[in-house]
C-alpha cells in the first residue's frame, strides 16, 4: 500500500513545518489530491491513522481536498474534466489536447497548531 509512504512523508513534513512554526503539536493537515495523483482518499486516511502514531501529529486531523484533473483546448480556450480514467480528448471541438492544467497535485496546503 503506497498510501502508507505517502502518509508517513506528509506526517514527517507537516511535523517539520510546525516545529519550524514553534509549535509541537499538529491538530490538522490539509493535503490538496489530485484526481490523476494515484492516491485513494480512503486509503490516505487510514494510512494517516496508522503514520501519525507516536508523533506530533497524534490525534491530528486529515483533511483532503480533492482536485479534479482537467486539460486545456486551446481551440476552444476552454478546460474540460478529463475523467478517471483520463481521456485527453475535448469534448466541445473534438480534438486531442495533452495539456493537463490540475489533477496531479499531492501537496500540503496547510498545517494546523
Ligand atoms: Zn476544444
Amino acid at each position: 500500500m503506497h498510501e502508507l509512504s505517502i502518509a508517513t512523508a506528509i506526517v514527517e513534513q507537516a511535523e517539520r513545518l510546525a516545529r519550524a512554526d514553534g509549535a509541537d503539536r499538529v491538530s490538522a493537515v490539509t493535503v490538496r489530491v489530485g484526481e490523476l495523483a494515484g492516491v485513494v482518499p480512503d486509503a490516505l486516511h487510514f494510512a494517516f491513522e496508522v503514520a501519525r502514531d507516536g508523533t506530533a501529529l497524534a490525534g491530528a486531523r486529515l483533511e483532503v481536498e480533492a482536485v479534479p484533473a482537467l486539460a486545456w483546448c486551446g481551440g476552444c480556450a476552454e478546460e474540460f474534466a478529463v475523467g478517471m480514467p483520463p481521456f485527453f480528448w475535448c469534448p466541445h471541438c473534438d480534438r486531442p489536447s495533452q495539456e493537463l492544467r490540475s489533477g496531479r497535485e499531492l501537496e500540503i496546503t496547510g498545517v494546523e497548531a
